[in-house]
């Protein structure tokens, strides 16, 4: 990561984190700064193939356009600030910029490595089963945080081993936050990204009618309803 960019507290940085846009939104940017129409494309994989955490990774765009990133963006991922592992899973803690935690699950079962996903930081439903519900909701999850803890998690799997699924099950409603959900299943989704493919996806849901139709413009994904609503 470029310190000088990191310098600046988050609350007073209102330059574009460039892990919250998506792919059509990096090249519009590119267009605004002068720049050719594929320097967003090259931006789009260093950032959502590669899971690029410092502007000098990006090796091929040239260092004057690296400059400008600096200078004018933010490169902000999820940090990973603690694991804990066992024989079924892979418990992480994720740092994001403003200093708010998350957590996601790796669970391993037989051929499945099973991603269990936040949306947000805490949640307001309270359900009495979840201790999510006893923190109260804080904010929602941009879509680059959702996709840093798939990026992040990722790089902590094992040799020969293979990410299969994603479930949107971690802490929060994700249908409480249908826009980043939305625009993080863009990158998750497409062939040239992530390329999870929707069969592989899915999100529980305690079922929120205007987020659900929010979805339904998105991929088609799988999608679970729990039923164990306040
Ligand atoms: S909606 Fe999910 S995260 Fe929120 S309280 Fe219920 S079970 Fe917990």
């Amino acid at each position: 990561m470029n310190k000088k960019n990191d310098s600046r507290p988050p609350e007073t940085d209102h330059r574009p984190n460039l892990p919250d846009l998506t792919p059509p939104e990096l090249a519009e940017l590119c267009a605004r700064w002068g720049e050719k129409p594929w320097r967003g494309r090259q931006l789009a994989v260093w950032l959502f193939r590669r899971g690029a955490e410092d502007w000098d990774q990006m090796t091929d765009l040239a260092k004057n356009f690296r400059l400008k990133l600096a200078e004018g963006a933010r490169l902000a991922w999820p940090r990973l600030e603690a694991s804990a592992e066992d024989q079924e899973a892979l418990k992480l803690l994720w740092r994001l910029s403003d200093g708010l935690r998350v957590e996601s699950v790796l669970i391993r079962e037989r051929n499945h490595l099973t991603l269990c996903l936040s949306s947000q930081v805490g949640c307001a439903l309270g359900c009495l089963f979840c201790r999510t519900g006893t923190l109260g909701f804080t904010r929602n999850l941009t879509s680059g945080e959702i996709l840093g803890q798939v990026l992040g998690a990722k790089r902590l799997i094992r040799p020969g081993e293979r990410l299969t699924n994603l479930v949107f099950m971690g802490m929060g409603e994700p249908l409480l936050n249908p826009e980043a959900v939305l625009r993080s299943l863009y990158v998750l989704n497409a062939p040239d990204f992530l390329a999870l493919g929707k069969k592989r996806i899915s999100l529980s849901t305690v079922g929120i009618l205007p987020g659900l139709k929010t979805l339904s413009e998105g991929p088609d994904i799988g999608l679970t309803v729990s039923l164990a609503a306040p």
